[in-house]
């Protein structure tokens, strides 16, 4: 066993898995096959891909590109450097991405699912919540608002129809006293549309209640005027809910996902009014929500980029503008290098459940066939999808970087 396992030594992989790569393989019967053991534990491990899906946030692929570069030094994670005191971990990443999206005070948490179960549990515990019943949705991953107003310790006090909710209908459950209304909640509907006969009340009609407005809209756009962008805000955003808008127009905190049109690490932000972020901070929920050094500093990095307007140093939004020009170039010289493929109009989406009726017009490489497991399986994973026996691997959502490997992996799918 011990010879079989040196044998498979050079996959790289540390002494106790090649062992059970070799146990598994003398197991069956079949000590060749040690190796494709091996490899199969290689894959199991949480790796860098290529994703030439045209998914552009892609919830099996982690969502949002973000690198973290940090080195092992100790940070002021919770320490005031000009007192030297104790200080608070979000008075970092927070304090920036409150400011990008004109909140008086911001907080992270692990993700948006828990930003909201925060908010209820912290302002609406054993109260009332009303929530229009056209979006009592579930956003998928396991993400069903009446399940998270469960746990949350808040009531669901549903308001309105599926299709038709007014303002008014909010207004009489508050004036309720058996609902006990403690919030009113907006939830986007990110992953669905309704169409026809459809009613849901603006932001600003739902602002002047007596009580905080709460508006998780998810996906997680900073600001509608897009600043960061020298060309303003693509078309293809224009009815994305925005948190520095839905503040601006009365809402007392927003809730967003840090990996989605943010572009961040996997995060939850909620921002609005200070007495109620710190509200939610003072929970003991909030403990076990906090996220960690890593993400807080991926955050940080973050909001300076969209401060300095340096766009093109966010992945999402260098994938996202990209011009069809560029990919068609870089199409050209992938198909002419890697001696296969037709290059293609494609679309691409949006993708991380967010916008679900959006396309971006793209540029493709089309190779006939279903080459998806050999891409799988290039020392570079590349992910591509298929249609009508078609492979077709989208250059809107692939770095340009990471061109060559699609090349070299062209080049073997082309290979007799
Ligand atoms: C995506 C989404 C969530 C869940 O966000 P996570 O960051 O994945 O927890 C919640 N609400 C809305 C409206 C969303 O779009």
């Amino acid at each position: 066993m011990d010879v079989l396992a040196r044998s498979i030594a050079d996959t790289g992989l540390p002494h106790p898995l090649l062992v059970d790569a070799a146990r598994s393989a003398i197991a069956n019967g079949d000590p060749e096959s040690a190796r494709r053991e091996a490899e199969a534990l290689q894959r199991a491990m949480l790796q860098r891909v290529i994703n030439a899906t045209g998914t552009l946030l892609h919830t099996n692929l982690g969502r949002a590109p973000n690198g973290v570069h940090q080195d092992a030094g100790f940070r002021n994670l919770e320490l005031d450097l000009s007192t030297g005191e104790r200080g608070s971990r979000q008075a970092h990443a927070p304090t920036l991405l409150a400011r990008l999206c004109g909140a008086e005070s911001a907080m992270v948490v692990n993700n948006c699912a828990s930003a909201v179960m925060l908010i209820l549990a912290a302002l609406a515990e054993n109260r009332g919540v009303a929530v229009s019943r056209g979006e009592l949705v579930e956003i998928g991953g396991g993400f069903r608002v009446p399940d998270v107003m469960e746990q949350s310790g808040a009531h669901l006090v549903e308001v309105g129809t599926t299709n038709r909710t007014r303002a008014a209908d909010y207004r009489k459950r508050i004036d309720d006293p058996e609902s006990d209304i403690a919030l009113v909640m907006q939830i986007h509907q990110s992953n669905f549309t309704i169409q026809g006969f459809t009613e849901m009340p603006t932001i600003q009609s739902l602002a002047n209640f007596d009580v905080p407005l709460v508006a998780d809209i998810g996906s997680g756009l900073l600001d509608a005027a897009c600043p960061w962008l020298p060309s303003g805000p693509p078309s293809w955003l224009a009815d994305e809910p925005a948190a520095k808008q839905t503040l601006a127009n009365g809402a007392s905190l927003v809730a967003f996902s840090g990996d989605k049109l943010l572009g961040g690490p996997q995060a939850g932000i909620i921002a609005g009014d200070k007495a109620l972020v710190d509200a939610c901070g003072r929970h003991p929920l909030a403990r076990a929500l906090r996220p960690g050094g890593l993400v807080l500093g991926a955050l940080q990095e973050l909001a300076l980029e969209y401060m300095n307007r340096n766009w093109e140093a966010i992945p999402f939004w260098r994938m996202a503008m990209a011009s069809n020009g560029s990919l068609q170039a870089r199409a050209e010289a992938i198909v002419n290098a890697g001696g296969v493929g037709a290059i293609i109009e494609t679309m691409a989406v949006p993708g991380g459940g967010t916008l679900p009726t959006v396309e971006i017009p793209s540029v493709g490489i089309a190779i006939e066939g279903d080459h998806r497991k050999a891409l799988r399986t290039a020392p570079v994973p590349i992910m591509a999808r298929v249609a009508e026996d078609t492979t077709i691997l989208d250059l809107r959502s692939v770095d340009t970087e990471d061109d060559l490997a699609i090349t070299n992996a062209l080049q073997r799918v082309g290979a007799p």
